[in-house]
């Protein structure tokens, strides 16, 4: 009887302490436990992935995307849900591409074209000329390569320094290579076991100005096998890929709005690109991303807490033809910008959450600091002062306001990026759901805070920052830094 009165007092404290906890739980607390709790992420992403499948701009399955975006935004519990279109200055996709080596020996060489890159009509017979790493000194050392195919060899990438360096190498050997009328650039893949990705060097969507193609990394080492042997070598190739003139593709803006008595027309963003490569099904890049997204909407809608500013959930399109759907939306908002109070975004697949890259913002790193305390028991509140260029927060950052990129350790993203491997098997489903609750916590926290994290900064200030963080010389090994330095992006003087 004692037994059954005790059980009877505890059944009934056991609800009045749950209450009890929920109002001892901080609204940025609340959002974190509504952020863990079973969802519809899992099954978004596997529609995104495997049934969507590759999104690049242009095609059905971009669009397709784009009502992915807006059905789940919906059902998730946005206040709102439209679309904003843009154009990228052309469409672009592979065709055939082939390449048999067909002198003195034959054998089928496993190459696609570099994304973006011009086609390239069947040639007979090119010979092949192996340019080492493609630069200067060893364009001069391979003398006329006119004509001919420019082999170039690659390391293998096994870290985030390696990647920046493929991409900041690479257009230089294509300067090289077209200076010296070379007719097409052959990369070595640098992936093993014959794995090909997508490469692109051509910013905001034009087309390159060589054909190109990446050759598998074993067939790549082959080739430069033989030549080094004093064989010459011919290859018949190619690369018939369709070029369009410009396609319009949308990003997908959801919306919480904020408190009415509060500042509800201050917001921040959270933000990942929807877009893909298509040789996969862009699970880790980034379609696990856009994924988290949406259900960081449902976790801080669901949660009941509205923060004092809005929050605006953005898919953004064109990102991997060079941050063409952030640029639009920067531009198409710029008289906005003031009211923009922080961006963050993630673009790295499911590798471990570290903390944020604050774009070289050291003023705003106390504030983000104490904002970021719950998501301590992640491990996620490590914050950068660096910047890079790379994802959707660029366009922000040159516009002055603060942005939050996530540092992710490299895990499983860098062997599958823009690769045929990049498919849904490669998501941690269980580490995703804690990200969504790390990204819902710390966008909630800034649009929750009685003080902005810092101000937007002026032109100078913008300018000061590029230059201690050296994101000039990155931006001008990938071509941004002109739009920058002539003031057609970023804020204006
Ligand atoms: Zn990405």
């Amino acid at each position: 009887m004692r037994n059954v009165m005790r059980s009877f007092r505890l059944s009934l404290l056991f609800p009045i302490l749950a209450v009890f906890t929920c109002l001892a739980q901080t609204p940025v607390e609340q959002v974190i436990a509504e952020a863990l709790k079973p969802s519809a992420l899992d099954n978004n992403l596997e529609r995104l992935t495997d049934r969507i499948g590759g999104r690049v701009p242009g095609t059905p399955a971009m669009e397709k995307a784009v009502q992915w975006g807006i059905e789940v935004f919906k059902v998730a519990g946005a206040d709102g849900v439209h679309t904003e279109s843009f154009s990228i200055p052309a469409s672009w996709a592979e065709g055939a591409t082939s390449m048999t080596i067909v002198a003195p020996e034959q054998f089928k060489v496993r190459a696609i074209s570099l994304a973006w890159a011009p086609a390239l009509a069947p040639q007979r017979h090119v010979p092949i000329i192996d340019v080492g790493e493609g630069n200067a000194e060893d364009f001069a050392k391979a003398g006329s390569v006119a004509g001919a195919i420019v082999l170039v060899h690659s390391e293998e990438m096994h870290t985030w320094a390696d990647l920046f360096g493929e991409y900041m190498r690479v257009p230089v050997t294509i300067d090289l290579a077209v200076k010296g009328k070379a007719i097409a650039i052959a990369l070595q893949s640098t992936r093993p076991h014959d794995l090909l990705y997508r490469h692109s060097n051509s910013p905001e969507g034009g087309i390159d100005r060589l054909p190109g193609i990446q050759v598998a990394r074993e067939d790549a080492a082959r080739i430069s096998r033989l030549l080094a042997s004093g064989q010459k070598l011919y290859a018949d190739i190619s690369v018939p890929n369709r070029v369009g003139g410009a396609t319009t593709t949308s990003n997908v803006i959801a919306e919480l709005r904020g408190r009415q008595d509060e500042k509800p027309d201050e917001y921040v963003v959270l933000g990942a690109h929807l877009d893909s490569w298509e040789l996969g099904t862009g699970a880790l890049d980034n379609g696990c991303n856009a994924a988290l997204v949406v259900d960081a909407l449902r976790a801080i809608q669901a949660s009941g807490q509205r923060p004092r500013r809005s929050i605006r959930f953005i898919l953004f399109s064109g990102e991997e033809q060079g941050l063409v759907g952030s640029h639009a939306y920067v531009t198409a908002h710029r008289s906005e910008m003031d009211k923009v109070a922080a961006m963050v975004v993630l673009d790295a697949g499911i590798g471990k959450v570290t903390g944020f890259s604050l774009g070289g913002r050291k003023d705003v790193l106390d504030a983000v600091n104490e904002l970021a305390t719950p998501l301590k028991q992640f491990d996620a509140a490590n914050m950068t002062t660096d910047a890079t260029y790379g994802t959707d927060n660029f366009d922000f950052l040159l516009e002055g306001v603060p942005t939050l990129m996530a540092n992710q350790v490299e895990e499983n993203y860098l062997i599958n990026y823009h690769a045929m491997s990049d498919t849904f098997d490669k998501v941690d489903l269980a580490r995703l759901k804690q990200h969504v609750a790390e990204a819902a916590a710390i966008t909630f926290a800034i649009a929750d805070a009685p003080q902005r994290v810092g101000p937007r900064l002026t032109h100078d200030q913008i300018a000061q920052t590029l230059s201690e963080t050296h994101l000039d010389d990155q931006m001008k090994g990938f071509g941004v830094w002109d739009d920058w330095a002539t003031g057609k992006r970023g804020r204006q003087k």
